[in-house]
């Protein structure tokens, strides 16, 4: 190993305070963005209990317009019930009449009822407002830290930003192109530690995918400074400096 391989190591350690840095930022915004989901929720349950609570409104609506004209309907049995002109016609009327209010009591309870309900829901419109409110105030406390915060962390990423473009400097663009793609695809891993494999002094394997790695390409890294990758896994492979002196 060289100055190239050195070089992709001390990289490699400005990458990942990098990614950790860039990482903090956006789990600090993702609670916004929890917050902002939950008020969201509360908002369609208060439209969702608004609807139920039309609804109940225009069928109780409907049930008292029902109820008035049967009420003149009993007030009319019972005009007839007096001009009734024989005994035959009198209990015809008076059955009907029953059976009218009897129908009538049983729509007054079912009025009732939805009356009832349509308190319940406003009781629970007025609660889910104010649940609203309060995650939105909420919201916003969470908003103004996480401004205050991210800064912080925006000026963090800069920072090691520029440590991480002096580290790239050190390295040919070759070499160079392969860290970033590798480290795209691995979540910034792209340097991988070659391990001794437990119990055995002569097998290797990739501290990345922990596939193993042929004693040449061993050698290799200890002679020469050039980028061997992990057949498996495609990492770039540096020894650890114990392992140099081999
Ligand atoms: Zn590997």
């Amino acid at each position: 190993m060289g100055p190239i391989l050195h070089g992709l190591i001390k990289l490699q350690s400005v990458e990942n305070r990098l990614r950790a840095a860039k990482a903090k930022l956006s789990r600090s915004r993702r609670s916004v963005i929890i917050q902002e989901n939950q008020v969201r929720s509360l908002q369609s349950a208060l439209d969702a209990k608004k609807e139920e609570l039309q609804l109940t409104k225009v069928q109780s609506g409907r049930l008292e317009l029902e109820l008035k004209i049967r009420d003149e309907e009993v007030s009319k049995l019972r005009a007839a019930l007096n001009t009734a002109k024989s005994n035959k016609e009198y209990a015809a009327v008076l059955t009907q009449l029953n059976t009218t209010r009897a129908d009538n009591s049983k729509l007054e309870t079912q009025i009732l009822d939805l009356m009832k309900a349509v308190e319940t829901d406003e009781a629970e419109c007025e609660n889910i407002r104010k649940q609203i409110e309060e995650q939105k105030a909420q919201l916003e406390q969470t908003r103004k830290t996480v401004d205050a915060a991210a800064v912080e962390h925006e000026g963090e990423i800069a920072k090691i930003q520029v440590e991480w473009n002096e580290a790239a400097k050190a390295i040919p663009p070759e070499p160079l192109k392969v860290f970033k793609r590798v480290a795209e695809t691995y979540d910034g891993e792209a340097v991988a530690q070659v391990e001794e494999q437990e119990g055995r002094t002569t097998a290797y394997s990739c501290g990345g995918c922990f596939m193993g790695i042929t004693a040449e390409s061993v050698n290799l890294l200890i002679t020469r400074d050039e980028l061997i990758r992990c057949p498996n896994c495609t990492r770039i492979l540096v020894l650890n400096i114990a392992q140099i002196h081999v």
